[in-house]
């Protein structure tokens, strides 16, 4: 099995590198902001619970997002890897995920963090809400879902740097070049 995270701010390209990831190493995409977004558009009793926090760029808490999770790694078992995009987002959830991975006789392999500045980060997600027109791209829940990032997330690159798992990548570029250096630094851990 391989199992990777994908991390960075909102923006970072996450969902571009993870497609790439997804065919190049047959891994089953887990995503929590897509699964929240299925939920609430579907209306079911989680997507009514966790609306409030998505819409405002503020993080779900912890057990709820972590139940869902572990919810999605059930149904899915048997699958070559995962990657998980979105997730972790705090260190009580990375905690959670490798004592669910340990669980399954199986290890996250590579934590593979977007390097982008703040100030491109603003600058994509301003461009994004014209194309995708995603209820959380208005410029005040950006700037939560960024203070959100910076202040709670981010406490997870150390946790994976002290496992030796963390590997740098700098997201600004050339798609095509991001990706040759994350499957690079994929490979060499594989
Ligand atoms: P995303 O599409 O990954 O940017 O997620 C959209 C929104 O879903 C976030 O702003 C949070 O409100 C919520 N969300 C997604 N993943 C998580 C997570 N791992 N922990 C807490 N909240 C999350």
């Amino acid at each position: 099995m391989l199992n990777l995270v994908i991390f960075g701010p909102p923006g970072a390209g996450k969902g571009t590198q993870s497609d790439k990831l997804i065919a190049k190493y047959n891994l089953h995409h887990i995503s929590t902001g897509d699964l929240f977004r299925k939920h609430i558009k579907e209306q079911t009793d989680l997507g009514k619970k966790v609306k409030e926090y998505t819409d405002n760029g503020i993080l779900v808490p912890d057990e709820i997002t972590i139940a869902m999770l572990k919810g999605v790694l059930d149904e899915n078992k048997g699958v070559t890897g995962f990657i998980f995009d979105g997730f972790p987002r705090t260190v009580t959830q990375a905690e959670m995920l490798d004592k669910f991975m340990k669980e399954q006789g199986t290890a996250i392999h590579a934590v593979v963090a977007l390097d982008v500045s703040e100030d491109e980060v603003r600058t994509r997600l301003a461009k994004r809400k014209e194309i995708e027109n995603r209820s959380d791209d208005e410029e005040e829940k950006i700037n939560k879902r960024i203070f959100e990032y910076y202040n709670k997330t981010m406490h997870v690159l150390p946790y994976y740097h002290g496992q030796g798992k963390l590997h740098k990548i700098n997201g600004i570029g050339d798609v095509e070049a991001i990706f040759g250096n994350i499957c690079s630094a994929i490979d060499s851990v594989k």
